[in-house]
């Protein structure tokens, strides 16, 4: 099919069937909720009803304020510059998503606003020629795009509250890479500017054609993973809380990099057929039914950063409510398809887990709900995901999957707490997110599982380190990517822990997550916590270690070897030299394995030394020196230099006769243990 007749389907034929199969009852049902809203109810009493057009000029409008029952502000846990309304019918046929869309944006600066940014992240798959397309090669965690995963966001109504038409003022801009065929960022300009402190509402309509999901969105059959999917208001900051220029923060949708928003509340509402299960991020609020075999939910989320749903006919549902400490109650629901129900406590149990791990260590879970969203066999690119308060594990797809299935839903629920509570910038930050993720997750399965992780492989993964507070596109490819985002980092918040101990690591954690929660914070402000902490400066090492791609290398560079005979004894004596790079102090395990079977420990104290010259004298020859074998020293890459053999050469077996004075020279010279 080629792509004019296409569209012409795509923007016709879904409007009728939409209209046809809402118009006899409106989306008033949209607004209606025994639930307690939370939003500004000023916005919706002011607000004239949405007249939805197509090219039969068939109308619906859509009633936005006499329905809403009851509004009761509860207390803000975040500054929620953007409440978001949507309703989204989806046409299953078409796998298309029809939506209508209010955004409420709050101006929370010091500046006057009047250029918008909206991200469309859906369009990453219009073309082989995006961004996104050119930075994965359509490919995304060995999941490959398919001749169907072309998929795209059109914006077809874009106005103010008072009517003003700004679509024709909307332009597609790159910031990142001035790729004209990307079109994630659109911008335009408003009528009037909008003043600190005050609001500006919009209205929208669009359409997404889906792709075949590779790449987190998109259907695979009948299920629907809709992630990045609606029209979405870039992220601003100001100047106070990052230290940078007070502005927008926006960025393309690339091959790496995840996402970044502000807080704020969602009200979504959902039109599927009678029969499909739906998990949405947030509640459930209610389920209504529109008549003709459709129904609509509605989900409502506060303090949030964005919202995403999946939707199935073959989703059977799990339920189980939790609460420990740091856990006042959340409902875990699950969404597997029947073949794969037989694992449901195995989810369960590993999100239980996982909830009372990070309750406990590092703060509150504040919201009642945590959905888990299995994708069936085949859409594993869907798979593996965090959202708001809903996770997708990897995709079902063997009866009796090992630990990996435990150990993706502990990591998603881990991506709560960072990317989701705390939400750090991961197009600019991503190793905030993910490398807090996976030692959280490493801790969990260890906790709960008795599942050790092997940091030597990781570390040998470490081959092109590079340092951890880049822009997540700027890594060579995803593997570099993914060795230093999530790897190298991990190993570095070991390697922290390693130096302070692990209560002091929990305190840092802990405190981080607790100052900056709702917070957008930095590596900075990381490094500050730490500091704080444990009143000490880390400048040198993060300087070092995080801004820069030293890796922590130990080397044993020389065994020198000797026999001497001392009063009628035959010594073997043994001049070492060690070297490290490491600026802060730390100590370092060193063993000597001797021919007898005998192995002395040695702990050496490095403040910054970065060279250790000693000698060992002993009868029994020396095999081995193994320099920390345990590999506390998490940042160590290099470990084949950590062993050395120290059998005596021929040559040198011969008598030396030393003299007290020089035994005190050797003694002074181990000083530094
Ligand atoms: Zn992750």
């Amino acid at each position: 099919m080629s792509e004019k007749p296409y569209k012409l389907i795509l923007l016709g034929l879904p409007i009728i069937v939409f209209l046809f199969a809402v118009s006899p009852y409106q989306f008033q049902h949209a607004w209606q909720s025994s639930y307690t809203y939370a939003g500004s109810p000023a916005v919706f009493e002011a607000m004239p009803a949405i007249t939805m057009t197509n090219e039969t000029n068939e109308t619906s409008s859509v009633p936005l304020s006499s329905d809403v029952v009851k509004i009761t502000p509860q207390p803000a846990l975040s500054d929620r510059i953007v409440d978001y309304h949507i309703q989204v019918n989806l046409n299953e046929e078409l796998r298309v998503l029809e939506g209508e869309e209010v955004i409420t944006w709050r101006n929370p600066g010091k500046k006057q606003v009047q250029e918008m940014y909206l991200n469309l992240y859906a369009n990453a798959f219009k073309s082989p020629q995006t961004t996104f397309m050119k930075e994965s090669g359509g490919q995304l965690r060995g999941d490959s795009a398919t001749t169907n995963s072309e998929g795209y966001i059109e914006l077809t109504s874009l106005e103010t509250l008072q009517g003003d038409n700004l679509l024709p003022r909307v332009k597609f801009v790159s910031p990142d890479d001035q790729n004209e065929h990307d079109y994630t960022v659109a911008t335009f300009r408003l009528i009037e500017p909008v003043a600190p402190g005050q609001e500006v509402t919009l209205r929208l309509k669009f359409e997404v054609k889906l792709p075949e999901v590779f790449a987190r969105m998109g259907y695979s059959g009948d299920f629907i993973m809709g992630g990045q999917w609606f029209p979405k208001v870039a992220a601003y900051e100001t100047a106070s809380s990052h230290n940078k220029e007070e502005g927008w923060r926006v960025h393309q949708y690339h091959g790496n990099s995840e996402f970044y928003s502000n807080f704020g509340v969602y009200s979504v509402k959902i039109h599927v057929p009678e029969h499909y299960v739906v998990a949405g991020t947030g509640m459930l609020t209610k389920v209504a039914s529109l008549g003709k075999g459709r129904k609509m939910l509605s989900f409502y989320a506060e303090d949030v950063h964005d919202f995403a749903f999946a939707a199935s006919p073959n989703f059977v549902t799990h339920e189980a409510s939790f609460s420990s400490e740091g856990i006042p109650g959340v409902k875990i629901k699950l969404y597997v398809d029947k073949e794969h129900e037989a694992l449901s406590e195995r989810y369960l149990h590993a999100a239980r887990s996982a909830l009372n791990y990070y309750g406990k260590f590092y703060g509150t879970y504040p919201y009642s709900t945590l959905s888990i969203v299995v994708p069936p066999k085949g859409a594993s690119g869907a798979g593996g995901m965090e959202y708001p308060t809903l996770i997708t594990a990897l995709a079902a797809d063997q009866e009796n999957p090992g630990y990996e299935l435990e150990r993706t839903v502990v990591h998603e629920i881990g991506h709560q707490y960072w990317y989701g509570i705390v939400a750090n910038n991961e197009f600019e930050e991503a190793w905030l997110d993910e490398a807090f993720t996976s030692y959280a997750e490493e801790k969990v399965m260890e906790h709960a599982y008795g599942v050790k992780t092997d940091h030597r492989i990781e570390a040998s993964y470490m081959t092109n380190p590079a340092p951890l507070k880049l822009n997540a596109w700027e890594y060579n490819d995803h593997t570099h990517y993914a060795e230093n985002v999530y790897i190298r980092g991990k190993l570095l918040l070991l390697d922290i822990e390693q130096i302070i101990g692990s209560d002091q690591m929990t305190k840092v954690l802990r405190t981080y997550f607790q100052t900056y929660q709702f917070k957008h914070p930095t590596t900075a402000q990381f490094q500050g916590v730490l500091e704080k902490v444990t009143k000490q400066s880390w400048q040198a090492y993060f300087d070092q270690h995080v801004y820069s791609d030293a890796t922590n290398d130990l080397v044993i560079s020389k065994i020198d070897k000797r026999q001497l005979t001392e009063m009628e004894k035959t010594i073997y004596e043994y001049t070492i030299l060690l070297q490290q790079n490491s600026v802060v102090k730390r100590t370092i395990p060193i063993e000597l394995v001797y021919e007898n079977g005998s192995i002395v420990r040695k702990l050496w104290e490095t403040g910054d030394e970065a060279n250790l010259h000693f000698v060992e004298r002993s009868e029994v020859p020396l095999l081995w020196i193994k320099l920390d074998p345990d590999q506390s020293n998490k940042l160590d890459t290099k470990l084949n230099n950590n062993f050395m053999r120290a059998e005596l050469p021929e040559q040198e077996r011969k008598a030396v006769t030393i003299t007290a004075s020089s035994l005190l020279d050797l003694l002074l010279r181990l000083l530094s243990w």
